[in-house]
């Protein structure tokens, strides 16, 4: 089968893989400009060097065994390292967290920057709105449950309602750069108050060293100033930071903030992990249809690719 794919995150990705090893040739239509969806790297100048932030997804665990064989081969390619400090079973991509999703997306033909807008079936298969391609035998939509809906209300109602029902909670992230280390500060904070999560970016595997922070607020938070701006999110978080340490933070040389609106997934106890009509040939994956996690959204790329195969 030809089959279209609209979202080349780590699920999207991850179903490609599976459809191309059972012989089917898929291919990826993604919003972004290059990959790695919400395990995407920020790039930024800071006096005259390129800095990254994880913005996204921190780092990711790896518990099932075909997850450990994949953070594995990429061990091996050198797009993954252990991180200590965020647990004992905790991997980050190297340089950044989206090594692993570019490594993924250099295996297939990914057309980033095409924003998929709606899907549309005849007699000769599916077509996507947006891509400008010849039709598809079969398609994925590998999307947050917020973005999948609107494409499938108009073919599948019930997978539609399935998606609309699912509440993908928000995150806002603070980034922020120190002329000199913060000292006596431990590499990650977790679950203090206003802040969710606080980690020395800097210090993860393979990053240039630079005292370089990312300070993430927790859902109910990020809700309540949700409509707020960066400029006044990012000193805010900076600040709260600053009161849970209980010290005066030196003035940043760099701070910016980003909000994500779908960061966090919430699937039922029951999720299907994937979902597949092999009649209309539409499969559907992604972390909110098993759990919110880098390791969840891998499985459920492959769950789906193996019910399309059978
Ligand atoms: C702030 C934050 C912190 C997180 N922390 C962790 C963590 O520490 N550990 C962990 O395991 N997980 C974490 N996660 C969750 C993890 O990032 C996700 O579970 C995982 O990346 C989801 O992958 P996905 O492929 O399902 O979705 P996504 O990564 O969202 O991929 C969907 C893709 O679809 C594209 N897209 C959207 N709409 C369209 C459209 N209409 N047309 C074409 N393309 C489109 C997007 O650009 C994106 O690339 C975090 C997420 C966030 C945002």
């Amino acid at each position: 089968m030809r089959v279209g794919i609209a979202g080349a995150g780590m699920a999207g990705l991850s179903c490609a893989g599976g459809l191309a090893a059972a012989g089917h040739a898929p291919v990826l239509f993604d919003k972004g400009r290059g990959p790695g969806g919400r395990m995407s790297t920020r790039r930024v100048e800071v006096g005259g060097r390129t800095l990254t932030f994880d913005h996204g997804a921190q780092y990711m665990t790896a518990r099932d065994p075909a997850f450990v064989a994949q953070v594995a081969a990429w061990e091996a390619q050198g797009v993954v390292a252990r991180w200590p400090a965020a647990g004992p079973d905790a991997w980050v991509g190297t340089p950044g967290m989206s090594a692993p999703v570019r490594a993924l997306a250099a295996e297939h033909d990914v057309r980033w920057t095409t924003r998929v807008e709606a899907l549309r079936l005849d007699a000769n298969g599916w077509t996507l709105d947006g891509a400008e391609t010849e039709p598809f035998d079969a398609v994925v939509i590998a999307l947050p449950a917020e973005q999948a809906a609107p494409l499938l209300a108009p073919h599948y109602p019930a997978f539609a309602t399935t998606a609309a029902a699912s509440r993908t909670l928000p995150c806002w992230t603070a980034m922020a750069v120190f002329a000199e280390p913060l000292a006596g500060v431990p590499d990650v904070v977790k679950d203090a108050g206003p802040i969710g999560w606080a980690a020395r970016d800097g210090a993860k595997p393979g990053r240039a060293g630079m005292e370089s922070w990312v300070i993430q607020a927790p859902p109910d938070w990020s809700q309540e100033h949700l409509e707020e701006t960066p400029d006044t999110i990012a000193p805010t978080l900076l600040a709260l930071f600053a009161q849970h340490l209980g010290v005066n933070l030196p003035h940043p040389v760099h701070l910016a903030a980003h909000r994500w609106r779908f960061a966090r997934s919430r699937p039922p106890a029951d999720a299907p992990g994937a979902l597949w009509d092999g009649d209309g040939r539409l499969g559907i994956c992604g972390d909110w249809l098993l759990a919110p996690r880098v390791e969840a959204a891998w499985l459920s790329g492959r769950r789906l690719a193996s019910l399309m195969a059978s």
